[in-house]
């Protein structure tokens, strides 16, 4: 049985998930992540989307269309979207200890993210996640002329309570946000490792479990893989063999593209619908 089923969800620390998503990718991204993943951590999933969404809760969702106009892949939209983010977490935050925003190509073990987060003490400033770049983020320009790294939003990317907190007067509504992303010149993920490491002296702590698509080889090496992806936080996807396509089709009625929902069954083989595919 490739399932340890000693390793249930522990829930000791409260997390919020927010997925970042647009309507138009919602039979191509959202379904596959909401009969997997986000099916186990449904009443916590929050979502910042254009329009509206079917299928989910009013409550759960932050319409960005009003604010930011129509949806773009461009700096200044999806600083604009990002920038909803941090309300939501205002909004939210008495309920929950962290808070993370994940892409809607990602796939989140969310048992792993668990253990892993009940490990810190939330009341840290804390700012999780994947540097995006190799090195630190050049800077000589003032104010704050010094280098510092960030975290890719596309591999997911978690804040404590406290960092919440401190953040607050520089998060106070979403125009603040994009006004900071377009003096900077920053992209949404870039102005946040700045505004955090600039004003409020939060580094990055990085965790190499966490995992985007911009990883080029991380899904090429089958052994690799499947030797570690059981001690993984996040995956990302992308349809140019950046997912990993080794894993077979398992439930030949439902298509499956990047193996999100094979994936899923591999780590969840216990659960009723992946023990069903798996003795197909
Ligand atoms: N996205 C969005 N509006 C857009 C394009 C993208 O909200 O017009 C979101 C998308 O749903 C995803 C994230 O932004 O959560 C990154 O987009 P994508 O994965 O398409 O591009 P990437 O930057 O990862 O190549
Ligand atoms: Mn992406």
């Amino acid at each position: 049985n490739l399932f340890d089923i000693s390793r249930q969800p522990s829930k000791s620390v409260r997390i919020l998930y927010l997925v970042r998503t647009s309507a138009r990718f919602y039979e191509k991204r959202l379904t596959h992540l909401l009969e997997t993943w986000i099916a186990l951590v449904k009443s916590d999933t929050f979502f910042v989307t254009d329009t509206l969404l079917p299928n989910i809760a009013q409550d759960h969702m932050i319409l960005t269309k009003e604010t930011c106009g129509l949806d773009a892949h461009t700096m200044g939209s999806l600083c604009c979207k990002t920038a909803h983010d941090f309300q939501l977490y205002r909004r939210h935050i008495s309920t929950y200890d962290w808070f993370c925003h994940f892409d809607d190509d990602q796939y989140v073990n969310v048992d792993n993210l668990q253990n892993y987060l009940s490990t810190l003490d939330f009341n840290t400033p804390y700012y999780i996640g994947r540097n995006s770049w190799p090195s630190t983020l050049k800077r000589t320009k003032h104010p704050y002329p010094t280098p510092f790294w960030f975290a890719t939003l596309g591999a997911g990317v978690c804040l404590s309570k406290r960092t919440i907190q401190l953040l607050n007067p520089h998060v106070q509504n979403v125009s603040q946000y994009v006004d900071g992303c377009i003096r900077e010149n920053y992209h949404d993920d870039i102005y946040l490792g700045f505004l955090l490491h600039a004003y409020l002296n939060i580094p990055l702590t990085k965790n190499e479990h966490f995992h985007s698509h911009i990883e080029k080889t991380f899904y090429s090496n089958q052994q690799l893989f499947l030797h570690t992806f059981r001690d993984d936080i996040t995956f990302g996807f992308r349809a140019d063999k950046r997912y990993p396509y080794f894993l077979p089709q398992i439930d030949k009625s439902i298509l499956d593209p990047l193996r999100i929902r094979a994936l899923h069954c591999l780590l969840y083989t216990h659960l009723n619908e992946c023990q069903r595919k798996l003795q197909q």
